[in-house]
């Protein structure tokens, strides 16, 4: 048994968190009931390569996300609540931090072979004597001395949430959504090596882990995030109870996930990927959920007894993620988000975790996004906001323009015109579009490769059978 890890909450302190047995032996059946979020941080300190995309300041922005979020459902529960309560109490009836210990090599080895698990700490004395040194697998992986605690922890936050998730739902209490934020991720490395910044596969390890602790018979991994799972898909490649579907960039990194691959011998149907072309945006991405993935799921979990979903939640699809060329926003994991939750409470018993994968704008340069933490935090903030059933950010930034052009066209000019070109009183704004470029300084190119991707969607629903 490995010791406890150093456990961050949303804050950034050590947190001591209430098991789920002992929650419901010391809170009221409707506190728990009106618990929505579960998470768990890991900033993997000491895990960065200076000038690398997958870096520390990752951590800030995803706690920095969830935060915002988290004190903004606060502040609209103290406004609903009929009498005053408590604010710390509010906050945790709504989302509770779970504590966590780092991944056993039991846990690991439920995906990864053993001589990876003990070879890569066999490297530690190396990378001590380098600082930091890059492990060439076909997609380099930086690994420092503080790499094999950063992803054990990852690995161990993820797995622990899933178990609190079934403990609620176990406990007749309405189950609330999991939510990880840990660095480094893990959809790329496969069971025998680590690729693509992933040393350990979190969501991968998490499906077994369900399946062999919880007797979950069936579990969907979904993949958002820009870059196939790789690792994901080698590690079920071959088996008919786990269904990993992705939708990312076509011809990037890691160069696999061709509409072809479907799985092998009894896994055969039970790999569903879909390639969309550069400028995918959220009509292709909605269009993928709605009418292939969601549809793949409940087919794939008709008959199954229990089940448990996993969403591989990369942010690197957002449009100014510097590692891919897809054109999604903040307001587009909402509404993934939304739909993640319906397809799991609907299949699922509500069974759902989020492990954040991917996600590389982390700059702080523009107001809206300042103080979370570039596209990565302003995105996990609408994750988190659609989680805990506030308004997205996109809908609150549209009805404050619509409010300003009823009360004031000229100041509304000043928010929005000279985006449009507009410059005097009562120019014609569409307030959404108006609302993704003040979010970000320049809304997403609008014209999405359509063609080429409902192609490709077509295509996959004969293949798949939809
Ligand atoms: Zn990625």
């Amino acid at each position: 048994m490995v010791s406890a890890q150093k456990k961050l909450n949303s804050t950034g302190r050590r947190s001591g968190r209430w098991r789920t047995s002992e929650r419901c032996r010391c809170r009221a059946a409707q506190e728990l009931d009106s618990l929505k979020l579960l998470y768990a941080a890991s900033s993997g300190d000491g895990h960065t390569m200076p000038g690398h995309p997958e870096c520390f300041a990752r951590s800030n922005a995803a706690l920095n996300g969830l935060n915002t979020a988290l004190e903004e459902a606060n502040q609209a529960t103290v406004n609903d609540a009929s009498t005053p309560r408590d604010l710390e109490q509010l906050k945790n009836a709504l989302a509770n931090g779970v504590d966590y210990d780092e991944a056993t090599d039991e846990l690991l080895q439920l995906v990864h072979v053993p001589a990876y698990v003990e070879g890569l700490r066999e490297l530690l004395p190396r990378a001590r004597e380098a600082g930091c040194m890059t492990i060439e697998t076909g997609g380099p992986t930086y690994f420092t001395p503080y790499s094999v605690m950063a992803a054990v922890s990852a690995v161990g936050a993820a797995c622990a949430v899933a178990d609190e998730i079934v403990a609620f739902n176990n406990a007749a209490v309405s189950t609330p959504a999991g939510l990880v934020l840990t660095r480094p991720p893990g959809h790329h490395a496969v069971p025998g090596g680590p690729k693509g910044f992933c040393l350990y596969n979190g969501a991968a390890v998490v499906a077994r882990h369900v399946q062999q602790k919880h007797n979950c018979d069936k579990v969907v991994v979904i993949d958002f995030d820009v870059h196939y799972g790789n690792g994901t898909a080698d590690a079920f490649r071959d088996d008919s109870s786990v269904l990993y579907a992705s939708m990312h960039q076509e011809r990037i990194f890691p160069f696999e996930g061709n509409i072809d691959e479907v799985g092998q011998g009894e896994g055969e149907g039970c790999n569903l990927a879909l390639p969309l072309p550069a400028g995918t945006g959220r009509t292709l991405a909605f269009e993928s959920w709605d009418t292939v993935i969601a549809p793949k799921a409940r087919e794939f979990l008709r008959d199954a007894k229990k089940c448990f979903v996993v969403i591989s939640a990369g942010f690197d699809a957002h449009f100014l993620d510097p590692t891919a060329q897809f054109m999604w926003d903040a307001s587009d994991y909402y509404h993934l988000a939304r739909r993640a939750r319906e397809l799991a409470g609907e299949c699922a018993g509500g069974r759902l975790l989020y492990i954040m994968e991917g996600g590389y704008h982390v700059d702080n340069g523009n107001e809206a996004s300042r103080g979370v933490g570039g596209a990565l935090g302003v995105s996990i903030a609408e994750l988190t906001r659609s989680t805990l059933g506030l308004a997205s950010l996109e809908e609150t930034l549209a009805a404050r323009g619509n409010q300003v052009e009823a009360s004031a066209p000229e100041k509304k000019a000043g928010l929005f015109g000279n985006m449009f070109g507009g410059g005097g009183g009562g120019a014609k704004v569409d307030p959404v579009e108006a609302s993704r470029f003040a979010l970000y300084g320049r809304a997403p190119r609008p014209d999405e490769p359509m063609e080429l991707g409902m192609d490709i969607l077509h295509r996959a629903r004969q293949i798949h059978g939809i």
